[in-house]
């Protein structure tokens, strides 16, 4: 279960405010946010992962008060409880494919790569048909390549919280279906939350629940 709790936020300097008084997301559940862009809906899954800190308020996850972990019980946290796919892709440009892959192990030695790992990267790049690309750097593949390295990242270590942050922006309509079917699939399986933030309208099907930004926030300037 996530929980968010008179939650305020604002970043230094900008008269952007994000407040959620009331929001519970629990385990299992394929959660798509949409709203309008600058609405804030980046800045709600970096606070769920711990990433920025809210100025009051709480986050939530399971028993744990995020707001509350020293930097290496968070830094913990992230690496083994979330798995975020960054809009940007953030892949390293000097890493090949597979290193990209196996990053979250080089960052955080918490985690370690065994048989089981190398098993589920097959399985992965298998399925996202980019076994090939392995050997590939980042300027060296399409965008659609890109964003599956991205996503096999950020899955790689087994997340019981997928934060997907516009998965599918800019890919061809196959390509967008095949990857939301994948997010699915992973976390039907692993019983891990899904909240993926998107624009696309087309693509809220499969979602257990819509939160739309319009409903969740009020700011003030
Ligand atoms: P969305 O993802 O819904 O498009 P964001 O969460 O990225 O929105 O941004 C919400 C608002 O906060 C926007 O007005 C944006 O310009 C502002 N913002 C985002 N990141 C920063 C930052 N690092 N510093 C100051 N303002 C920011
Ligand atoms: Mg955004």
């Amino acid at each position: 279960m996530i929980e968010l709790s008179n939650l305020e936020f604002h970043y230094p300097g900008s008269d952007f405010k994000l407040a959620i008084e009331q929001l519970s997301i629990a385990r299992g559940q394929k959660v798509a946010v949409i709203g309008p862009s600058g609405s804030g809906k980046t800045t709600l899954l970096n606070l769920i992962a711990g990433i920025l800190e809210p100025n009051s308020g709480d986050v939530k996850v399971g028993d744990r008060h995020i707001v509350s972990l020293s930097d290496k019980e968070k830094r913990d946290y992230r690496i083994k409880d979330i798995g975020f796919v960054f809009q940007d892709f953030r892949l390293i440009s000097y890493l090949n494919g597979l290193d990209n892959i196996l990053l979250p192990f080089k960052i955080n030695n918490s985690i370690k790569v065994n048989g089981e790992t190398e098993d589920w990267i097959k399985l992965m790049c298998d399925e996202m048909a980019i076994k090939s690309k392995l050997s590939k750097f980042p300027n060296q593949l399409s965008h659609g390549e890109k964003q599956r390295l991205a996503i096999c990242r950020a899955l790689v270590a087994k997340p019981s919280i997928i934060l997907a942050d516009e998965p599918t922006g800019n890919l061809d309509p196959a390509n967008k279906t095949n990857i939301m079917q994948l997010l699915f699939s992973y976390a039907s399986k692993n019983d891990s939350t899904l909240i993926t933030v998107t624009h696309d309208y087309d693509m809220l099907k499969g979602f257990d629940t819509v939160i739309d930004f319009n409903d969740l926030t009020s700011k003030k300037a």
